[in-house]
């Protein structure tokens, strides 16, 4: 059976309602999402599925990215949604959680069909969209295009400019010098601090297996390699290659940007996704889509530490399991969190016009990121190490989100 993604979720939210005493009311906000927008878009005589699910926006308007991908559905929306919603409050940023998706599959899509799911989809959901409203992003297999059509589809149909309704945009069209790569940056700058505050240097080159070469993968693969920690294996959809000496990440980009597999690298020994994360890296890096550690194969990965860029890429019974066998997960509401952080900069800047210079934003950053790992970091010492650095994460943000439902008067 199939376990649901959102199945996962609700059963971390019993173990916190525990910890934290959280009553049945506030345990309904926490597990209900306030609006789910679906609709079907045609493309080309298919008719597709499409959804923008807001979770909450207690703390402010909703914020997430698009995602296309065939296997897209509901549970996943909703569950992504709801991770926004965690990020953003730990995050400190003046947002609420929210996501959409497109169920279909943009690889054997032409160019001009997916401009047309692009339109398609703020012609559906501009109702629920806007600076104040709701801000989508880019996520998997969207990009700075995608979000260059749905901000001019939206300025179609409302009449009038509003750049601040999407973040991810291209410069030309008011986005942000660090959006690019910003994933991958904030979750470079947590990994140079776990190195350090969970002493996991031992005077040795630290050796890094990335699962997943899109936006999120290949930046921080290319982060690591240039800072001289040596990435011995990366992997797309397609499988991956594996070097102990060190891969030429330039290399892989290269083959990557004439549109050919990762696999096709040569230089290094070819290595499943499946190996790969069962390789005795000294840390392991989560770069591609939901479930991808579970009971299943939970008993075989070996490395003490993984940093989740991917969202959701560990079930809840596997995350336990590796949390009694002692190995520290860094999780995605924490480690990934670099992408919406630089988004809040460029809804900012397109708010009131100011372009800030992009050094000061990379200070920004890095002391926002820092920020948030240390009150996590700070809170697993408080609990003597016996609480794991994503429950802590969860009980940061929900505290802030279930403070704002009281103020406000909901609760
Ligand atoms: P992307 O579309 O740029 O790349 C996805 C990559 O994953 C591709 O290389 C693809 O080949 C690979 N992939 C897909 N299925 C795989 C599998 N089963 N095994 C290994 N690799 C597989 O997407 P992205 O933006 O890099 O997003 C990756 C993850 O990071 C997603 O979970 C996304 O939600 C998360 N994330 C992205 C951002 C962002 O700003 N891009 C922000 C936060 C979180």
């Amino acid at each position: 059976m199939v376990t649901k993604i959102f199945d996962n979720i609700l059963r971390k939210l019993e173990d916190i309602q525990k910890i934290e005493n959280l009553s049945d009311e506030e345990m309904k906000l926490l597990s209900t999402p306030k609006r789910i927008s679906k609709d079907k878009l045609n493309i080309n005589g298919k008719t597709v599925s499409a959804w923008r699910i807001l979770f909450n926006d207690a703390l402010g308007p909703g914020k997430g990215g698009v995602r296309f991908h065939p296997n897209v559905s509901e549970d996943e929306v909703k569950s992504l949604s709801f991770w926004m919603m965690i990020k953003n409050s730990l995050a400190g940023l003046p947002y609420g959680g929210a996501k959409g998706g497109v169920k279909f599959n943009p690889k054997e899509e032409s160019k001009k069909n997916l401009q047309e799911i692009s339109r398609g989809f703020v012609h559906s959901f501009y109702k629920v969209l806007g600076q104040d409203i709701d801000i989508p992003a880019p996520d998997v297999y969207t990009n700075s295009q995608t979000m260059a059509w749905m901000l001019d589809q939206y300025e179609k149909e409302v009449g009038h400019h509003e750049p601040g309704m999407i973040t991810g945009k291209p410069l030309e069209l008011q986005g942000c010098s660090l959006r690019g790569d910003a994933t991958a940056r904030g979750a470079f700058i947590i990994i140079k601090q776990i190195v350090k505050d969970l002493e996991i240097d031992k005077g040795k080159i630290l050796t890094f297996a990335v699962q997943g070469f899109g936006n999120a993968g290949q930046n921080i693969s290319r982060m690591l390699n240039e800072s001289g920690f040596k990435v011995v294996a990366v992997s797309d959809s397609k499988g991956g290659v594996y070097d102990e000496n060190g891969l030429d990440i330039n290399e892989i980009s290269k083959i990557k940007a004439q549109g050919k597999e990762v696999s096709t690298n040569f230089e290094g020994k070819k290595i499943s996704n499946e190996d790969l994360l069962e390789l005795p890296v000294d840390i392991l890096v989560l770069a591609a889509l939901e479930n991808q550690i579970t009971e299943e194969n939970v008993d075989r990965v070996q490395s003490k530490h993984i940093v989740e860029i991917a969202n959701g890429p560990i079930s809840y019974d596997a995350d336990k399991i590796l949390f009694n066998r002692g190995v520290k997960i860094i999780p995605d509401v924490l480690a990934n969190s670099g992408g919406v952080v630089v988004s809040y900069f460029e809804w900012a800047q397109n708010r009131t016009g100011n372009i800030l210079d992009k050094k000061y934003l990379e200070e920004l950053l890095e002391s926002k990121m820092l920020f948030s790992w240390k009150r996590v970091f700070n809170s697993f010492i408080e609990n003597k190490e016996k609480i794991d650095f994503r429950t802590l994460s969860y009980i940061i943000a929900i505290k802030k989100i279930l403070a704002a439902e009281k103020l406000r008067g909901n609760l």
